[in-house]
């Protein structure tokens, strides 16, 4: 048995950000920048009011109380027609050009109307600094400035801030496109007829759900039989059109596991067939394919529903996220305490086991809301083992927020200190 971490090792060195292409913003969203985003225009793009009220000139109003005389309006989106002079203020909307000749904005609520001789007037009621509730051109970003570095993930708030410095597109390394294929003669589709010594093909759809939620996208290859020709078939036919593939079943020591034979076939200076020092997922393979755009890494997960989510963490995920150009390419990890026993026998592997956490310390100090409740003294995490720990109990992983590591050894007692990777990123967020 090979360790998990030269195991991993062995396939992360192969795999390298994919190449940049140019998108455009609004399809950038969940990709890493392969260049820095240039401002192409200063944000704000003019010197405009951050408030409600009248722009004039500072000087005018040191010693407010003061009447001037309203000149003009300018609303949000509109051009100034008018120039603010000595005396003299523009009422003035937020996000409106300052008028030339104003250097301040004085807000609504410290004014109040007045008359004055001949037209509309305004009293100041309060002195006002120049520059005061006047957001400069170029305040944010200015022209030419990165918005973004390179290696930035482009989300929704970072979308807002290309889209205001006028970035139409973007140079981003390339999503991933995840050719997903599950073997075996047992398989039957999701929704389909299930007869006799059938099973559903659940691995299809949740290796493509993985896949979606590590912001690659899916490609549905379907399933096929336990046959070294039918499989290289769909590999090879895949090829043209995925970055990498993912295959379940079919790689362990049974008479039809043909998985193994096919990619080492395709592959057999790189192919790999490792049993990795972990349980669940012991038996996987990896191999290098090329394709129409590159090398292809291609992944051989075990065919238990388990092992093959398990097997998806360890290789596939990271992987991915490697190829999309991330750096941070591990799921959050944190300690917790063993809310009971954790059972397990030496073997040699290191368990992977699947928990329900649960946070524990009372809460801070909060509103109704519950907005506000910090961290407190004895804050932190408890694990439970999901009943159910077989590498075919799918419903238990359904069940569970992380897997814990229990090293080679012993049951761990209740109280130990145990490390969890989490994979519910729902229960960080403190809901399931
Ligand atoms: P294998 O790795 O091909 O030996 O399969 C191990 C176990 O996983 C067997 O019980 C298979 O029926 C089951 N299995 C394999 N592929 C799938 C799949 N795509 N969906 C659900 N179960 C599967
Ligand atoms: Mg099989």
């Amino acid at each position: 048995m090979i360790p998990l971490a030269d195991a991993r090792r062995a396939v992360l060195e192969r795999c390298s950000p994919l190449p940049a292409v140019t998108v455009d913003v609004a399809d950038a969203v969940g990709c890493v920048l392969a260049s820095a985003a240039e401002a192409a225009g200063d944000v704000p793009p003019f010197a405009n009011s951050s408030m409600d009220g009248y722009a004039l000139r500072a000087a005018d109003v040191a010693a407010a109380p003061v009447a001037l005389s309203v000149v003009g309006r300018v609303l949000a989106g509109s051009t100034p027609t008018v120039a603010v002079g000595p005396g003299e203020a523009a009422r003035i909307m937020t996000g409106a050009p300052v008028p030339a000749g104003a250097d301040a904005v004085c807000m609504v609520e410290r004014t109040h109307p007045s008359d004055v001789p001949g037209g509309e007037g305004v009293v100041i009621e309060s002195a006002v600094a120049v520059g005061e509730n006047v957001r400069p051109a170029g305040d944010d970003v200015r022209a030419g400035e990165h918005v973004l570095d390179a290696g930035s993930t482009v989300g929704p708030a970072q979308l807002g801030a290309l889209v205001s410095a006028g970035c139409r597109s973007v140079v981003v390394h390339r999503r991933p496109r995840v050719g997903v294929l599950s073997t075996g003669d047992e398989l039957v589709p999701a929704g389909a007829a299930r007869t006799g010594a059938a099973v559903y093909d659940s691995n299809g759809p949740m290796l493509r759900a993985l896949v979606a939620e590590a912001g690659a996208t899916a490609v549905d290859l379907g399933t096929v039989p336990d046959d070294a020709a039918a499989i290289a078939g769909r590999v090879t036919g895949a090829l043209g059109a995925v970055d990498v593939l993912v295959l379940s079943g079919g790689v362990s020591v049974g008479d039809v596991d043909l998985v193994k034979g096919v990619l080492q076939s395709l592959d057999p200076s790189g192919f790999r067939w490792m049993q990795v020092a972990v349980r669940p997922a012991k038996p996987f393979c990896f191999a290098r394919l090329s394709g129409a755009d590159g090398p292809v890494p291609a992944f051989g997960l075990p065919g238990n529903p388990v092992s093959s989510a398990v097997s998806f963490e360890l290789f596939v995920r990271p992987a991915l996220l490697a190829l999309s150009g991330h750096r941070a390419t591990e799921r959050p990890r944190l300690w917790a305490r063993a809310g009971d026993v954790l059972r397990r026998q030496p073997d040699g592997r290191l368990h992977l086991m699947r928990v329900r956490l649960e946070r524990t310390g009372g809460a801070g100090p909060t509103d109704g809301d519950g907005w506000g409740a910090g961290p407190t003294a004895g804050d932190g995490w408890v694990a439970r083992p999901c009943p159910g720990q077989g590498s075919h109990q799918i419903r238990s992983l359904a069940l569970a927020d992380g897997l814990a590591f229990l090293p080679d050894g012993d049951s761990l007692p209740a109280g130990s200190a145990v490390e969890v990777m989490v994979t519910n990123p729902a229960v960080l967020a403190g809901g399931r």
